[in-house]
């Protein structure tokens, strides 16, 4: 039987190549996303084995329909990718609760959501590996961007203390923290901010969706099990 993947926020961006990535390596792959219907279609139509679903991973209620369902399609839950994320750039002093409350639901609170609810599964077959996709920003901080560095701080503080919860009943739970990568989420950046950040990075170059994607297939690979609560950052060198 093949595995089985769930990739939250996977309609683009880094969750777009997880899902492809993973769907050319053979798994089931569910394509979970929350407003780009015609982007997770169209992303279905090109991977053999997948199904979409639309849920907003803050929402428990949705999130458990999903695990549900891809329960009923696949069977089973290998693989859970915590990837779906919101950005936001913004002085500190002008942050609103409602803007805090909301970068915590989608990044944290999603991941809480997705791994308390695919846990079941995971424990019943005692296996699973969970990857939550942090940033290079939560682990030193981005200026202007408070909210979401904490956020994603708290995705790291989340993986190592669940890992060492779960190792004993042999599920992994890992965290690519990412620098700069090629996505809409950069979108807003102009060329010349866009270059100034580029020259911080010794790689020369952004990162691709592909080079998350490949961090991730090492993750989740059986060969890799001895690896848990750890924190995979690929960046081109720019936090070291
Ligand atoms: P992106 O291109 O903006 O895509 C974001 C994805 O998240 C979309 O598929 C979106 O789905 C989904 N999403 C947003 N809110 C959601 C919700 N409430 N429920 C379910 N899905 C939701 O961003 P990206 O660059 O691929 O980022 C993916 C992850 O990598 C995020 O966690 C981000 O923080 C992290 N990251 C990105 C970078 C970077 O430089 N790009 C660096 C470090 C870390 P819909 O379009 O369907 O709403």
């Amino acid at each position: 039987m093949s595995k089985a993947v769930i990739v939250t926020g996977a309609s683009r961006g880094i969750g777009s190549a997880l899902a492809q990535e993973f769907g050319n390596a053979g798994y089931n792959v569910l394509i979970n996303y929350n407003s780009s219907e015609n982007e997770a279609s169209a992303l279905k139509s090109r991977i053999a084995n997948s199904e979409i679903f639309c849920a907003d991973v803050s929402c428990r209620n949705q999130v458990d329909d999903m695990i549900d369902f891809c329960m009923k399609k696949f069977g089973k839950i290998d693989v859970l990718i915590n990837n779906a994320g919101i950005s936001g750039f913004k002085l500190f002093n002008e942050i609103t609760c409602d803007e805090w409350d909301n970068m915590i639901n989608v990044n944290l609170k999603g991941a809480f959501n997705c791994c308390q609810s695919v846990l079941g599964c995971m424990l019943h077959n005692k296996s699973g590996k969970i990857i939550n996709i942090s940033s290079v920003w939560g682990l030193c901080g981005a200026s202007c961007e408070v909210h979401y560095s904490t956020a994603k701080a708290g995705i790291i503080g989340l993986t190592k203390a669940l890992a060492k919860e779960l190792a004993p009943s042999n599920i992994q739970v890992n965290c690519i923290a990412p620098g700069v990568i090629d996505t809409d989420m950069n979108k807003c950046l102009t060329q010349q901010e866009m270059q100034l950040l580029i020259n911080e990075i010794p790689a020369g170059r952004m990162g691709s969706p592909l080079d998350v994607a490949s961090c991730a297939l090492f993750l989740a690979d059986d060969k890799t099990n001895y690896i848990t609560g750890q924190v995979i950052s690929p960046n081109g060198g720019f936090v070291i």
